[in-house]
């Protein structure tokens, strides 16, 4: 019997959480995990050095991979989120199981090389063109899975039931690609995904209250209860989605869903953007999460979270990269932070320990990965070196230097990523796949 796999980093300076910025911190893994971390320590002979300020893995909790694909082509049209939806929906109807794998495997790999080392896939895109399920009907599932272990990162696939395009109306269209009936079909097909990957697990998501009525969402929700799966949903991303709510069931989304068990310390709301103060409260009185996806709120002029109420309410945040306008945890971060400051008029609303950790730590609690997004014994080892040296954050040093990064530092000042113990991405390379050439690829074959 071969001795299970060790290995040890060395990082110049690591982040620790309550412990703060620490010199020389020697982090013993075994079998990806951390077994044990030691400060104050020399590098040694034989122990890799991760030179820079050394954070734990970022968590994208919110991802639509193919969107990546629609970088840069829906910037020169005015109009709204329904606009760009159709957009969207052109590119949607465009991929096989195929060409989203390559596509998926190219943004994984953005996601590594800018310091994600786990991402939420937001999956929706499940069927054939006319709608008709695959031979395995979790053909699209799997390319994903396959991506993601492609890339080196960390999956949960969040397998999202869409049933309907608005109360009363069925999927049309492109929309016939989402749904799968009833959620009786949606429970049936994901029961059969089954994964025994190592770092894939797999999450269940309810669309929004937009195409998932609430007995559907009921159902959804009793699933993941029943398989301890987190649960996401769209909530509250456009005003069009409350007044419709309201004219259908007088009621917000936020508290419909309450109303159909949806809402418990599993779940996740996505952009929680436009919401009453009651449903703020419902949020936090019932533990959950809010994935704020800042980026993408700018770039799809969705409006701004009021965070801070939000915050106070007692819900937990973290980030995610949605449409991946831009792949970069810092700038979701800072945009998180800027974008409370621009609607708050005041600055510093979170703290730099507050961004990271939403960043870190409470984006994995929220993918259903609690021990991660820290170095500490017990989590897996995720690693991601900043270097400290750049125009950008040159002269920043002592306490301030966490603030000077959440505030200037960019993906390209990630020098090495490390996932379970490995190492995935190095100086902006990823270890095994030339990410812009297998981006440029797929996205013109997903076009074509
Ligand atoms: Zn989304």
């Amino acid at each position: 019997m071969t001795a299970p796999p060790r290995t040890s980093w060395w990082c110049a300076r690591a982040w620790l959480g309550e412990a703060g910025i620490v010199d020389g911190v020697e982090v013993a893994v075994r079998d990806g995990v951390i077994t044990e971390v030691r400060v104050g320590v020399a590098a040694r002979a034989g122990i890799p050095r991760l030179d820079g300020l050394v954070l734990p893995g970022f968590a994208n909790v919110h991802s639509h991979a193919f969107h990546r694909a629609l970088r840069g082509r829906t910037e020169r049209a005015a109009g709204t989120f329904w606009s760009w939806r159709e957009a969207m929906y052109d590119l949607a109807s465009r991929l096989t199981p195929d060409s989203y794998r390559d596509l998926a495997t190219a943004v994984f790999a953005e996601m590594a090389c800018a310091g994600f080392s786990s991402v939420g896939e937001f999956h929706y895109l499940h069927h054939g063109p006319d709608g008709t399920p695959y031979k395995d009907p979790n053909e699209m599932s799997v390319a994903l899975l396959d991506a993601a272990h492609a890339a080196g990162v960390r999956l949960t696939l969040l397998d999202a039931c869409y049933l309907e395009a608005g109360p009363g109306h069925p999927a049309h269209g492109v929309q016939r690609r989402f749904s799968d009936a009833t959620p009786e079909q949606w429970a049936e097909r994901v029961g059969a995904l089954g994964v025994a990957a190592p770092r894939a697990r797999i999450g269940a998501a309810i669309h929004s209250v937009r195409a998932v009525a609430p007995e559907a969402a009921e159902v959804v929700a009793a699933w993941a209860t029943a398989h301890a799966a987190p649960l996401h949903a769209h909530v509250s991303e456009q005003p069009r989605e409350n007044d419709e709510c309201l004219a259908t069931y007088a009621s917000t989304p936020t508290a419909l869903l309450a109303r159909a068990g949806v809402l418990s310390p599993r779940f996740t709301a996505v952009h929680a953007t436009h919401l009453a103060e009651a449903d703020r409260w419902l949020l936090g009185d019932a533990g959950v999460a809010a994935c704020i996806c800042p980026t993408t709120e700018r770039n799809l002029a969705d409006g701004l979270c009021e965070l801070g109420p939000l915050v106070a309410a007692g819900v937990s945040v973290c980030i995610g990269s949605d449409c991946h306008a831009t792949i970069d945890p810092f700038e979701e971060l800072r945009c998180l932070e800027g974008h409370e400051r621009l609607r708050s008029q005041a600055r510093a609303t979170l703290g730099p320990e507050t961004l990271l950790t939403a960043g870190t730590s409470a984006g994995h609690a929220a993918l259903g990965w609690p021990a991660a997004g820290r170095i500490a014994p017990g989590a897996p080892c995720d690693l991601v070196c900043v270097e400290t040296t750049s125009t950008r954050l040159a002269g920043a040093d002592g306490e301030d230097l966490l603030s000077a990064v959440l505030a200037s530092a960019t993906a390209d000042d990630v020098a090495m990523v490390v996932v379970d113990g490995a190492l995935v991405a190095s100086g902006g390379a990823h270890s095994s796949i030339d990410v812009p050439v297998a981006l440029d690829r797929a996205i013109r074959a997903a076009w074509s």
